[in-house]
């Protein structure tokens, strides 16, 4: 059975207090009313990762990501944090390929290949993003696309190397604006996604990998989403960013 995943995250925001606020409360919702064996990351910023990870404590099924990390292993990059580094504060996970640091911070598929290289190198597990614009969507090249993404920085891995990875399938136009894909679009996507790994890695491995969904997620349309066959979990933005909210997506999976 694959891993059922709810991830939150965070993007740039939050005090440490309000952080903290928002994790606790989660936290607290969490062992109260989520049953069954879905597993929560919040994907946090950098300086939050340490004190999360002291406040949530031993929790097994709340786990930390970092969003990014460098591509680099060492040395005289000023302002980058290493995969080493993350596996040196205990954190589990990182995010690469987000669109968002795609669009804005020029990341392409072959940089994205080596970050997931020296995540894996270090134990970290990635949680990849693809994910088309909707120039792309609307002229029907959004399959082609979202495919050649995980050829291009995914499919130089070994089984092994696959095995680790969760792919979130973020649709750009769906992202912040509200307007979420409908379950059919998100299933068939992921279908697409899960052939194309069996093609590469054969059935058993493929239906191994968790899949989620990311792009405008809220309490009201999760059900919906994540009763999908090859949707497995998601990947929430606005929505992670309030506790009642969060924890009733968290619930619908
Ligand atoms: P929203 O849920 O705010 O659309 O963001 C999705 C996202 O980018 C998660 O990584």
């Amino acid at each position: 059975m694959r891993q059922k995943i709810v991830a939150g995250n965070w993007k740039m925001n939050k005090t440490l207090e309000e952080a903290n606020i928002l994790a606790s409360e989660i936290k607290g919702m969490v062992a109260d009313e989520v049953k069954g064996d879905v597993k929560v990351i919040f994907c946090v910023p950098f300086p939050y990762l340490v004190p999360l990870k002291n406040l949530l404590g031993a929790d097994p099924r709340i786990s930390l990501a970092a969003q990014n990390c460098s591509e680099h292993e060492s040395g005289a990059y000023t302002g980058e944090v290493s995969a080493a580094m993350l596996k040196s504060i205990g954190i589990p996970y990182v995010v690469l390929g987000h669109s968002e640091r795609r669009q804005y911070f020029g990341e392409d598929g072959k940089l994205l290949a080596k970050k997931v290289d020296v995540a894996l190198k270090h134990g970290l597990l990635p949680i990849f993003c693809c994910g088309e614009p909707l120039e792309v969507r609307e002229s029907n090249g959004h399959e082609a696309l979202v495919k050649k993404q995980i050829e291009e920085s995914l499919y130089h891995l070994d089984a092994a190397g696959i095995q680790k990875v969760i792919i979130a399938y973020e649709p750009v136009w769906a992202i912040g604006t509200g307007k979420t894909a409908t379950s059919q679009q998100a299933q068939d996507m992921h279908a697409v996604i899960r052939r194309s790994l069996a093609a590469k890695y054969g059935e058993a491995v493929a239906n191994e990998i968790t899949i989620q969904y990311g792009g405008s997620v809220n309490a009201a349309n999760a059900k919906e989403l994540f009763s999908q066959p090859d949707v497995d979990g998601g990947l929430v933005g606005g929505a992670s960013l309030k506790s009642r909210e969060f924890a009733d997506v968290i619930k619908a999976m």
